[in-house]
């Protein structure tokens, strides 16, 4: 796959079983409606969801739901991570794309197969020297990762082509915008606390335009580090 990371050897040498569940998964996904890059689907084939997540929850890391990861976060939903990485794919092909929330380095190494450059910041520590030591195994060390409040995006590495929010708020700061590329687009979800809307914005030579992609929830974005 071009033009992001191989995958490992080590992650790339699992047994059948997890081969097997993740194209059970990837034909779920199909099922379910809304998922029909391709890109998005072979990388998901691909990516060993199982390595994480916690090894007591590996058995159900190819089912469809959103799990622990520890800290009161969560992995977020495989239907919700390719909708959203559809979403930042479906005008073209991005070169430096920005994620606010990390987490267990997922949607990170997701990218990591679909784009050039991949920029990534978590609030919780913990959290991110976890992913950052899960994808520098995995082979995925030219993702970029930063420990702040990336409420307000990463402005020393800005434009980005696509920016990328993986926990929910009420509104966003306006200086993700001012991050945007021209023909950039943001994906994020916006709300409250018990569900948001999944948006996209896209912007363009008459300024900025939203679309409503689909309900979702996610964990909020909260302020400082921790
Ligand atoms: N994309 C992640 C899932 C993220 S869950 C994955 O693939 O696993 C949401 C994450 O956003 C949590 O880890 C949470 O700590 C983080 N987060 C919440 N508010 C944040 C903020 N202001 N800045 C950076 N990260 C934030």
């Amino acid at each position: 796959m071009s033009p992001g990371n191989a995958l490992s050897p080590e992650a790339l040498g699992l047994g059948m079983t997890s081969q097997r569940a993740r194209d059970r998964m990837i034909e779920n996904l199909r099922a379910q409606g809304g998922i029909s890059d391709e890109r998005v689907l072979n990388a998901m084939r691909q990516l060993p969801r199982h390595l994480f997540i916690d090894e007591a929850l590996a058995s159900r890391a190819y089912e469809n739901t959103a799990l622990p990861i520890g800290h009161s976060q969560t992995i977020s939903q495989p239907w919700v991570v390719a909708r959203m990485t559809q979403a930042l794919l479906e005008f073209g092909q991005p070169q430096r794309v920005l994620e606010i929330g990390t987490g267990s380095g997922y949607q990170a190494a997701l990218l990591a197969l679909l784009v050039d450059e991949v920029c990534s910041i978590e609030r919780i520590d913990e959290l991110l020297r976890q992913a950052r030591r899960r994808l520098r195994r995995l082979g995925f060390a030219k993702v970029r990762c930063r420990h702040d409040d990336g409420s307000a995006g990463w402005p020393e590495l800005a434009p980005f082509d696509a920016i990328i929010v993986t926990a929910g708020a009420q509104a966003l700061d306006p200086a993700l915008f001012e991050q945007l590329a021209p023909g950039g687009v943001l994906v994020a979800p916006v709300g409250g606390r018990n569900g948001q809307q999944l948006l996209r914005f896209r912007r363009d030579a008459d300024g900025i335009s939203e679309e409503v992609l689909a309900p979702v929830v996610f964990v909020p974005l909260l302020p400082g580090l921790a």
